[in-house]
């Protein structure tokens, strides 16, 4: 199993941070992946991968909901670091746009989002994508630097809709864009609806992820999430796809080694 997207850096895990790391060696699982959500988290992000001997792969964004006042500084920051010769990042992300509980910056949220997706463009860098409450708004943004990009000869964006819960519709769209849905412990939720359209989608688009410290599957629900415990994910998929979990595995697993380019 790959984790497309875990916290690591966050604090739940200072304590007993390698302790964790061999947990999740050990519970199988192959890579993770540590976004970036704002400046002032860069440093801290850097520091566990490199604690983590290549476990852990980096990558930098600036989130829609740590868009403030201070956005445009954030973002230069940002944008020096990502533009390093030296930079070790293997995504942008996650970037997007969240209009859940303050929509007082949505005009500086869709103008960072098309910002650093044309970043990730010029870098030829995949995507973490967060999108809440902005389903239309994120297509839309995500289109228009498509058709830009194909106008200047460059690849369309690549990109995981992370953390992805939505309608059968709006996976459908998603998939016709060439992108993929971010599954995690949402879909062990009583009543998620993902479980009963997901099957629509190719397992081929799937990739798993865990959002932790946060969205910890059932039976753990309320607990700080792990890497490990997307085998209860895989697990649901399972049953999904009428497939056994070790394919889910071996299926997510090519899936974010071609998404991310990882060897
Ligand atoms: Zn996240």
């Amino acid at each position: 199993m790959i984790d497309t997207h875990c916290h690591l850096d966050d604090p739940a895990y200072s304590e007993d941070f390698e302790a964790v790391l061999s947990a999740q060696k050990a519970g199988g699982v192959e890579r993770i992946l540590v976004p970036g959500v704002d400046a002032a988290n860069i440093e801290a992000v850097l520091d566990v991968c490199r604690r983590s001997d290549g476990y852990l792969l980096p990558a930098i964004g600036l989130h829609p909901e740590n868009i403030g006042a201070d956005w445009e500084e954030q973002l230069a920051t940002i944008r020096e670091r990502l533009f390093a010769s030296d930079a070790p990042y293997i995504a942008v992300g996650e970037v997007g746009l969240d209009y859940h509980t303050d929509i007082s910056y949505k005009q500086e949220q869709t103008e960072a989002f098309r910002c650093q997706l044309r970043w990730s463009q010029e870098k030829g860098l995949p995507v973490m994508v967060h999108s809440r409450d902005a389903t239309e708004d994120c297509f839309s943004v995500l289109r228009e630097v498509n058709e830009e990009a194909s106008s200047a000869g460059l690849p369309e964006i690549r990109a995981v809709m992370h953390c992805f819960s939505g309608s059968n519709e709006t996976a459908q769209r998603i998939v016709d864009m060439g992108l993929y849905l971010g599954i995690g412990g949402v879909i062990t939720f009583k009543n998620c609806k993902l479980r009963e359209h997901l099957h629509n989608i190719p397992l081929e688009r799937l990739v798993l992820e865990t959002d932790a410290p946060y969205m910890t599957p059932v039976p753990y629900r309320g607990k700080r999430n792990e890497s490990r415990y997307m085998t209860y994910v895989t697990d649901v998929l399972s049953e999904v796809y009428g497939v056994s979990p070790q394919e889910i595995d071996r299926q997510t697993t090519a899936n974010a080694k071609t998404l991310f380019g990882i060897a």
